[in-house]
Order: structure tokens, then C-alpha cells, then sequence
């Protein structure tokens, strides 16, 4: 016998580029769902497999944090931040990092990031020099607009670079 029915089905979405996915890690942090690409290496920076609490028994189940909360701050304790990492909200973070009109400079570019720029944004940024941040982009993980000393503008990750004075 051959009929047609539809069901329905739980389809899970990743919250970071919209495909669907048939397994989703969460991030620990913000909370929002990863898809599995690339052995989870597209999203995920860490894997947080296991957070037990004597306390009550509570355990974590497999998640993650993502590339954009690894580069996050907070200013919890360790068992804050281990508790908000297992509840379902997001953990408050200090974020951005740095704040427009800081004053900051170049150190040396991110080699494990390369990929993720274009050609021509990679090639826009300057090293060992000062700048003012003009603002952060989040879209695809952290960055940092900034205007260089000559006027030029480019993009960095955290990662490269240091802040001179607030
Ligand atoms: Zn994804
Ligand atoms: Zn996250």
C-alpha cells in the first residue's frame, strides 16, 4: 500500500550561517545552536564536553563555544561562569572587548584566520601601528574597524591587536 502523509518533523537550524543540520552543538555561552560543518571546526572553537556539579548533581550536555564567545569577556567567578555555562540562558559577557575611539595598535595578523578575510580586506590592514577603533562588526565572528594613523581604514580580529589607552 503506498499513501501519502505528512508528518510533522523537527528540523534544527544552525543560528550562525542558516543551514539545516542534522546535529546542532550549542554554545555554552551565548546559547545560540552550531552546525556540524567541518567536524564543528566552522563554528566552534572549543568543546565543552562535560561540566559536573557535586553541589546537585547537574550535568552538562555536549556543547561548545563558539568562535565569537571565545573571544568575549566576563567578569563572573569560575563557578558563575561554570553554573550560567550550563543554564539555558546566555552567560553575560563585557562586550565588545573595546570600545570606539580606544586607541589601539597592530601587532601581527592572525595566520589561522586567513581564510576568512578576502583578499583585498586581508591586504587593507597594516602591522605595528596605531589607530583608533571606529567600530566592531559581528557578522562573522569579531572584528574591529580601524582608522591607521594615514587615514586608511581596516578590519582586525581581537587577536591583533593591543590596546594603547582607553
Ligand atoms: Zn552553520
Ligand atoms: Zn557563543
Amino acid at each position: 500500500m503506498e499513501k501519502q502523509e505528512s508528518r510533522l518533523v523537527t528540523v534544527k537550524f544552525c543560528d550562525f550561517c542558516g543551514n539545516e543540520s542534522t546535529h546542532l552543538k550549542k554554545c555554552a555561552i551565548c546559547k545560540k545552536d552550531m552546525c556540524g560543518e567541518n567536524g564543528n571546526a566552522k563554528h566552534c572553537a572549543y568543546s565543552v564536553q562535560d561540566i559536573y556539579r557535586y553541589n546537585d548533581a547537574a550535568r552538562n550536555v555536549d556543547r561548545g563555544i563558539c568562535k565569537e564567545c571565545a573571544g568575549k569577556k566576563t567578569n563572573l567567578t569560575i563557578g558563575q561562569l561554570l553554573d550560567a555555562m550550563m543554564g539555558k540562558s546566555p552567560v553575560p559577557t563585557i562586550y565588545p572587548l573595546i570600545a570606539d575611539g580606544v586607541t589601539v595598535k597592530t601587532t601581527q595578523p592572525n595566520m589561522a584566520l586567513r581564510k576568512e578575510w578576502t583578499d583585498e580586506a586581508w591586504s587593507q590592514r597594516k602591522w605595528g601601528v596605531q589607530g583608533k577603533i571606529l567600530t566592531h562588526h559581528d557578522s562573522h565572528g569579531l572584528c574591529y574597524e580601524l582608522r591607521h594613523e594615514d587615514g586608511t581604514t581596516g578590519c582586525y580580529d581581537p587577536s591583533e591587536l593591543e590596546v594603547v589607552k582607553n
